[in-house]
């Protein structure tokens, strides 16, 4: 825990380093870079470790959600980063005739990165990446309910670079409040939407920037003519998958009536084959973070009729993979994201129906179609806001890094991933540089010719 006194000399240390120019060169962005990565290659076991104990996370979970991620978007960031850098060239009016135009990249300076517990490794260090890329210095906060992966993520940055450029602050709440009484550059977010608001309100004092990667219901719309054998494969992947706990999991489905039964069975044969008959049995089954949200998930298993699963282990806090149906909005199930491996199924007859009514909610971080008709998947697309996602898939949007990852509305703004990342940490600074060879005179007062300037 860092007292009052070691956050405001970090935060200072933070900003002389920065406005020594040292970040400014593509050079040392790089080394650093490539610093971060051999980091997580040099302590894999000690992570595996970490994310096991925190979350009983499998040695395949690890790799494919937190490690994988992470080496790619280095990789991804490393390969291209030299382009992102260069001043982009503008377009420009025949008014500024003679003038040169030019979008040049600026990062904001010190960054503030607050991050959740769910993938505690891959959501505290994939803001870095774009940070570091966009020349910035960083404190990350993350999460106190996986302590082992917050203690093993200070341990690994302490050793790799200098607190002046990159730090972590460790703590539960207190300690976030600490640092956003600070003055940052940026601040970068992932949490739950009422955090979000509290962290924005802070923002405000400074009219710091702000990056907020936030939550919400996330629908799954399965309509009548989708491929149900492998609608429910990828929605059983999208959804067990961290057991529920993921931003972008599908929160809830819309089945089309015709084909509810069908649906069900083969979401049932897909849980068995990826989880087995008993999952609260198998090893590699993510657990509940904790006691509190366990509490929290277990009275939703008497929601609604029970299809799959409902079954729970107190003492290692798993629940079953879980099917509800006969659900409706006023089951407590359904007032806020569930983020957990609890999924309810709400019967639809009328895809418009369907539209209206998400139509009338808070715009969801993602959005899932499962269907083959083109015009009704773009009448989905077209009608119904929300962050991003799939059609005919889940989750797997978030891993292309050519796509800009984040909510709008209540799921959050800004994003990031890829080229997005370095965007976001980088104010663009327009820059227009005039010929002195001559003068085009109608702008002055006196001038016979005028143009609209501003
Ligand atoms: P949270 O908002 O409770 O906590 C996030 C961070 O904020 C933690 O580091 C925590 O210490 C800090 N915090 C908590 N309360 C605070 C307060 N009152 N003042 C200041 N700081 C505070 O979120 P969580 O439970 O860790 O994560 C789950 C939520 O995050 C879900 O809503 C999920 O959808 C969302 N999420 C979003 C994304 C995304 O990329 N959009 C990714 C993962 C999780």
């Amino acid at each position: 825990m860092s007292t009052i006194e070691q956050i405001v000399n970090l935060v200072r240390n933070q900003r002389e380093f920065f406005n020594s120019g040292k970040t400014l060169h593509y050079s040392y962005r790089k080394h650093q870079l490539k610093l971060l990565k051999n980091m997580l290659k040099a302590y894999e076991k000690e992570i595996h470790q970490a994310l096991y104990s925190d979350l009983n996370k499998s040695a395949y979970e690890t790799h494919t959600t937190e490690l994988g991620f992470l080496y790619s978007e280095i990789d991804f960031t490393l390969k291209h980063l030299k382009k992102w850098m260069d001043p982009e060239k503008a377009d420009a009016p025949i008014t500024h005739k003679g003038t040169r135009n030019y979008i040049y990249k600026e990062p904001y300076g010190v960054i503030l990165t607050i991050a959740p517990w769910n993938y505690p490794l891959h959501l505290a260090i994939a803001p870095l990446i774009g940070a570091i890329a966009a020349g910035n210095t960083a404190v990350l906060k993350p999460s106190e309910f996986t302590q082992s992966t917050s203690s093993l993520v200070a341990e690994m940055i302490k050793e790799t670079f200098d607190p002046s450029f990159i730090a972590v602050v460790e703590g539960a709440k207190e300690v976030t409040k600490q640092l956003l009484e600070q003055r940052f550059d940026y601040i970068f977010f992932t949490g739950s939407t009422a955090v979000g608001k509290i962290v924005m309100q802070h923002a405000s004092k400074n009219l710091t920037p702000v990056t907020l990667e936030l939550g919400g219901k996330s629908p799954a719309i399965i309509d009548k003519d989708a491929n149900i054998d492998l609608a429910a494969k990828r929605l059983v992947w999208g959804k067990f998958t961290n057991a529920g706990q993921t931003c972008v999991a599908p929160d809830y489905l819309y089945v089309h009536s015709k084909i509810k039964s069908k649906l069900v069975k083969a979401i049932k044969k897909y849980i068995t084959e990826m989880y087995s008959k008993w999952p609260l049995e198998n090893d590699d089954y993510i657990r509940i973070v904790n006691k509190n949200h366990f509490n929290r998930l277990r009275p939703f298993l008497s929601n609604g009729k029970l299809v799959i699963g409902g079954g729970f282990n107190e003492e290692d806090l798993k629940i079953e993979p879980t099917i509800l149906d006969e659900i409706t909005w006023n089951d407590p199930v359904m007032q806020d994201e569930i983020f957990g491996p609890i999924l309810p199924l709400v019967t639809f007859t009328d895809l418009q129906h369907v539209i209206t009514e998400l139509k009338g909610r808070e715009k969801p971080l993602a959005l899932y179609y499962f269907g083959e008709k083109e015009k009704s998947q773009q009448n989905v697309l077209e009608n119904v806001a929300f962050g991003g996602g799939c059609i005919n898939d889940t989750l797997y949007h978030l891993a292309n890094p050519h796509l800009p990852f984040g909510g709008v509305g209540n799921s959050g703004m800004g994003a990031y991933h890829g080229k997005y990342s370095f965007n976001t940490f980088s104010h663009q600074k327009s820059i227009l540089r005039q010929t002195t060879k001559f003068d085009l005179p109608f702008r002055y007062p006196g001038s016979k010719l005028s143009f609209a300037i501003v």
